[in-house]
């Protein structure tokens, strides 16, 4: 801390920061500088979410409440990312997408990473998970085609865990709402899958859209198949006449 005129802070990072690095110092720089200024006096601890400044179980509870809206610790979708019918590395892979910490290219160059940070379906920016699996125009061409299979209206919302907290449903057995359980799963995984193909392995031959699909109805198959209302259903059928086959 610098006490010349008044006081400031100094804040020396000990490498070169990327763009984004800078924009989130110059955030956390402006938040120290409205924090008054510092005296002699003794530090004390002070409960701001209690009226009385002490702390206390049920006032850090309406503080999480009232400041973090509907999205808290207490109430993320853990039943529905950890189920019984979707096995644990798809979970997981939707339980880091919610958390934010898929390690897309944008996540690695914000850690300092030197990364090349395109889209590897689109070749606009990544940007974010949330342009990975949901925002992409290529991977919203997946999104609407199974919308559309499944007779189902829905617009994104912005972030993965608006999704989740807004697409959550109880598991059932009737075919409609089985698949529409299952769908975030299939379509994520399967796009993180050929996403890594094509960026970490620099595959040169790209999965058509078509291809991707087939993917992802193979995926949500195998989940279905232990399920008594699939059970009479054709492997044709089920890869190529939704429409018919689920119609309620
Ligand atoms: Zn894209």
């Amino acid at each position: 801390m610098d006490n010349g005129n008044g006081s400031s802070w100094n804040i020396d990072p000990c490498r070169r920061l990327n763009d984004l690095e800078i924009q989130e110092v110059m955030k956390f720089s402006r938040l120290l500088d409205n924090q008054g200024e510092l005296n002699a006096d003794d530090d004390k601890r002070e409960g701001r979410s209690n009226p009385k400044g002490t702390f206390s179980v049920s006032s850090c509870y309406a503080w999480i409440m009232h400041n973090h809206g509907q999205f808290t610790p207490l109430n993320f979708p853990s039943k529905y990312i950890w189920n019984k019918t979707i096995p644990p590395k798809f979970s997981f892979l939707v339980w880091a997408a919610a958390n934010g910490v898929v390690p897309t290219l944008s996540m690695l160059s914000r850690r300092g990473m030197t990364v090349v940070n395109i889209c590897a379906f689109c070749n606009t920016s990544e940007k974010s998970v949330e342009h990975l699996f949901l925002h992409c125009s290529f991977i919203r061409q997946i999104w609407d085609h199974f919308l559309q299979q499944l007779g189902f209206v829905w617009a994104h919302p912005t972030t993965i865990i608006e999704f989740l907290w807004k697409w959550k449903l109880k598991i059932s057995t009737k075919p409609l709402i089985f698949l529409r359980f299952c769908l975030p799963f299939a379509i994520w995984w399967s796009v993180w899958l050929e996403r890594n193909d094509i960026i970490i392995e620099k595959k040169q031959r790209r999965k058509t859209l078509n291809s991707l699909i087939l993917d992802i109805k193979l995926l949500l198959l195998g989940w279905a198949v232990n399920i008594d209302s699939f059970k009479n259903i054709k492997f044709d059928d089920f890869v190529f006449d939704w429409v018919n086959l689920f119609k309620e």
